[in-house]
């Protein structure tokens, strides 16, 4: 009797495209003028631009003497000492100008003078009175980075579209920016289902648990730039689902969590149906979270992406990195950025069953020299003991069993 297949699995690689296609299509947010600080891990929705050019002087790296390379060519050298420059120059300080034979004490951040095109290190050199005494040569730009050489004066330093980070903060600050103008966090709905949750300020019954992943959803969306909203918990019951789908799906992104295996109770994807839903996948060949379920319903006239994670809360995080962070990258103004994978040292054998793609909560340690990675013990994906006393995922590809200690293998970094 022929029996009816399984459809077919996507692969981890090709749900990722799936879903990193399906984002860049995505329209972002709308900029909105930000306090620099409050723009920190949200997208630029301006270029921002040199207001003058970087540096904006020719700056000494070190502490030393401001001289010309070509009075060094014998050594040791005499040059005569004709001032002193520091760190934001007096105008007495900046109009100073070097002749040949002769050198100025000059601090690091400090302009370089005229006439000198090198700094030498003060612990090459040795001051009586007026004279200094150079031990070493250098070349002629050494210790000196030119006017203008990090970015000429309206060049564009950050584009539009890039996270900010610390860095970014800082080049805003360089250029007087005490606002930015960045994209609107995304709205994203955060829905869990099951009539064993409880909500956390209450106690729960000998056989309910506390809803946990509402907020490790909530925490991973504020950390990917987004604005969680924790709705209600959903009973398992196909009335009261659809009314918090409805709601949900008003975001920008509606992140459900629970119901949606093969359970006779897993009911999100039959209730979807109802608005219009259009499945892109459902089920991927990954642990933990194969039951992933990704596509777009209809509020109204708008048309919602939803991701419906598995309710275990090691794969509700898991598929939460693999497959929501690229939307929000999108809605959030930024292209989906590639996942930050890396490779170490695998601390002892792994074998594992082959045919799925493995995210196994794991601890990179090591040196920088030597970086090296071993599985952390755990339960499988509701033990979440296991992923809190991780740093990383091993990633072990669907078509390898063996690992030997000592062998490269790739991990997911948080
Ligand atoms: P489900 O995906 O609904 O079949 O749930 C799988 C497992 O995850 C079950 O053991 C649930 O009790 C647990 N679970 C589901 N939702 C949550 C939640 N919001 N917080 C903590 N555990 C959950
Ligand atoms: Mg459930």
């Amino acid at each position: 009797m022929a029996s009816v297949a399984e459809p077919e699995l996507l692969s981890f690689n090709e749900a990722r495209c799936l879903a990193e296609e399906y984002a860049a299509k995505l329209s972002s947010t709308e900029p909105e003028m930000l306090p620099l600080l409050e723009s920190s891990g949200l997208v630029l929705a301006e270029d921002l631009l040199a207001d003058r050019d970087f540096p904006p002087f020719p700056r000494s790296t070190r502490d030393g003497f401001a001289v010309r390379s070509a009075d060094l060519s014998t050594l040791p050298a005499r040059l005569r000492c004709v001032g002193e420059i520091k760190a934001g120059a007096t105008i007495e300080q900046s109009a100073i100008s070097i002749g040949r034979g002769e050198a100025a004490e000059i601090m690091t951040g400090a302009p370089v003078p005229a006439g000198a095109d090198a700094v030498v290190m003060v612990e090459h050199t040795e001051r009586s009175g007026d004279v200094v005494t150079v031990q070493r040569s250098v070349g002629s730009g050494e210790n000196v980075v030119p006017l203008g050489s990090e970015a000429s004066k309206g060049s564009v330093m950050v584009a539009r579209g890039t996270r900010v980070t610390h860095a970014t903060v800082a080049i805003a600050a360089a250029i007087g920016r005490p606002e930015v103008a960045a994209y609107r966090r995304p709205r994203v709905a955060i829905l869990a289902t099951g009539d064993e949750l409880v909500d956390i300020n209450l106690r729960p019954g000998a056989n309910e648990i506390r809803n946990s992943n509402s907020y490790s959803l909530a925490a991973q969306v504020s950390a990917a730039g987004g604005d969680p909203m924790i709705m209600p918990v959903a009973r398992d019951n196909a009335g009261e689902l659809s009314v918090l789908l409805r709601k949900g799906l008003e975001a920008d992104l509606l992140l459900v969590t629970g119901g949606v295996s093969m359970g006779k109770y897993d009911l999100v994807e039959p209730v979807l149906a109802s608005f219009e839903a259009r499945i892109f996948f459902t089920g991927v060949r990954i642990q933990p979270g194969k039951p992933v379920v990704f596509g777009e319903a209809k509020s109204g006239e708008k048309l919602t992406p939803f991701l419906g994670l598995p309710g275990n809360p090691v794969s509700t995080m898991v598929t939460f990195q693999l497959f929501a962070r690229p939307l929000l990258d999108a809605l959030g103004g930024s292209k989906p950025q590639p996942l930050p994978f890396a490779q170490a040292g695998l601390k002892s054998d792994l074998t594992i069953k082959p045919g799925l793609t493995r995210f196994l909560p794991a601890k990179l340690s090591g040196t920088h020299v030597r970086p090296e990675v071993e599985l952390v013990r755990w339960q499988g994906s509701g033990d979440l003991m296991a992923v809190s006393g991780s740093n990383c995922y091993i990633v072990v590809p669907p078509d390898r069993e063996r690992f030997a200690a000592g062998e490269a293998i790739t991990i997911l970094l948080f």
